[in-house]
């Protein structure tokens, strides 16, 4: 059989799963999971690559993740491609109007009660590579290696006081045979829908996660003169923080936000400590280290200012997902013979994050967004919302969607990407 004629077979296994594919993104959107609680997730997918007769299904990996092995009729040593799909949801309402909507609580998550819904769409991430491997397992007779099917845990990051995600599977071993000689990983997208978009370079940035905790003295709140109030020392270090972009160049963006403020205080009490959760992000790595270095600086100067202490912690670092020219050269026909030439894009970095880089970074590959939203691009390649659509929602908000009729795009992408470099066509040459 010629790759051509395998292609289209693909295609049409794949779009023989797009019941299947909605029907189980569905049900994930409606009964999302938190980071390192992914449990019924985690069960649904090892339980479907039973059924689809892989030749193992590991389990229980770094918390709940899951790798089945599709072996197919190459001769060992072959080559080995890890598609992989992220599990988990977030601790955000879920306002996206559809009637599969969340209503789920999580009581018993740190710091939580939480609502949990699929904000970053992670629902469509595993309800795609679900659909790939039904795809691939069809035709492993003809697949001249070996598929790993990756369904990771906590890329949101786990609880602070769990490890966790990506670089957690790596360290339990979930590689450790057959070795990837590719990893591949896709982003849903605040796109025009079934649109690919692809970066040379450092496609997110680096992250990392901070916890600043301002120390004061705790007092009653009609005499601040006896204590000592961190909650300005706080502030000051908010402010402070709108500062740190103009110290480093603007031509590599950086940010510094803190989404999450803990306060130990009452309305009467003002409390011993205030607590600052934030997250630092850096298109290029190597600011990483000078951006966490006045960032401590100000944190601690701004308190002392105040009288209070500050410490700083800089946890669950990830590494930037990088695509090298090589390995975006050989995925291009691959990426538009499954889209159309026109749909497949480049795009600008994001100061998202995405640990599929510990995978890219060690083993080779590649990264890419799909688009699916009600959007189109405008004459500098912007997305832009189409007249009667339902408008561009970033991830993690409360409104976010993705459309199920991008999801069978997906399941295309990670059942052609697989083929062809099992077959050869998608493996860089010249590694960059
Ligand atoms: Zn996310
Ligand atoms: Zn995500």
């Amino acid at each position: 059989m010629g790759s051509e004629a395998i292609h289209d077979e693909l295609d049409e296994r794949a779009a023989d799963t797009a019941d299947r594919v909605v029907a189980w993104r569905r049900h994930l959107h409606r009964h999302p999971e938190l980071s390192n609680r992914e449990e019924n997730t985690a069960r649904l997918v090892a339980d479907q690559l039973r059924a689809l007769g892989l030749d193992e299904v590991r389990t229980g990996i770094a918390g709940h993740g899951v790798v089945g092995v599709l072996r197919g009729a190459g001769p060992d040593g072959g080559r080995v491609v890890a598609l992989r799909a992220d599990m988990d949801a977030l601790p955000v309402r879920d306002l996206c109007g559809a009637d599969f909507a969340s209503e789920a609580v999580d009581a018993d998550y740190p710091g939580g009660p939480f609502p949990v819904s699929h904000a970053c769409g992670h629902d469509c991430h595993t309800a795609m590579l679900m659909g790939a491997a039904t795809v691939l397992a069809g035709v492993r007779e003809r697949l001249p290696g070996t598929v790993l099917f990756v369904f990771q845990p906590a890329e949101e990051g786990p609880p602070v006081a769990e490890e966790g995600g990506a670089r957690a599977m790596v360290e339990a071993g979930a590689f450790a045979g057959p070795v990837p000689t590719m990893a591949f990983g896709m982003h849903v997208t605040p796109y025009p829908k079934g649109y690919v978009g692809y970066r040379i370079g450092n496609q997110y940035g680096a992250s990392t996660l901070v916890r600043v905790v301002v120390t004061g003295k705790q007092v009653h709140g009609s005499t601040p003169w006896e204590g000592v109030d961190p909650m300005p020392a706080a502030g000051a270090v908010l402010t402070g923080i709108g500062q740190l972009y103009r110290q480093v160049s603007a031509f590599d963006p950086v940010t510094v936000t803190i989404g999450h403020v803990e306060d130990v205080g009452r309305f009467n009490i003002i409390g011993q400590t205030v607590t600052l959760w934030g997250t630092v992000r850096c298109a290029v790595e190597s600011d990483m280290a000078e951006v966490q270095r006045r960032l401590t600086t100000l944190a601690e100067h701004s308190a002392a200012a105040y009288g209070a202490t500050a410490s700083v912690e800089y946890l669950q670092s990830v590494p930037p997902v990088h695509n090298s020219g090589p390995w975006v050269e050989a995925g291009l026909p691959t990426l538009r013979r499954v889209v159309g030439d026109e749909r497949v894009v480049e795009t600008g970095a994001t100061l998202g994050y995405d640990d599929v880089s510990e995978f890219i970074g060690r083993f080779g590959g590649l990264y890419v967004m799909l688009g699916v939203q009600d959007a189109t691009l405008d004459a500098s390649g912007r997305p832009v919302p189409v007249e009667g659509g339902r408008g561009l929602v970033t991830n993690h908000n409360p409104h976010f969607y993705a459309d199920d009729d991008t999801l069978v795009t997906g399941v295309r992408l990670h059942a052609h990407v697989a083929y062809d470099h099992l077959a050869g066509a998608l493996v860089a040459r010249r590694e960059g």
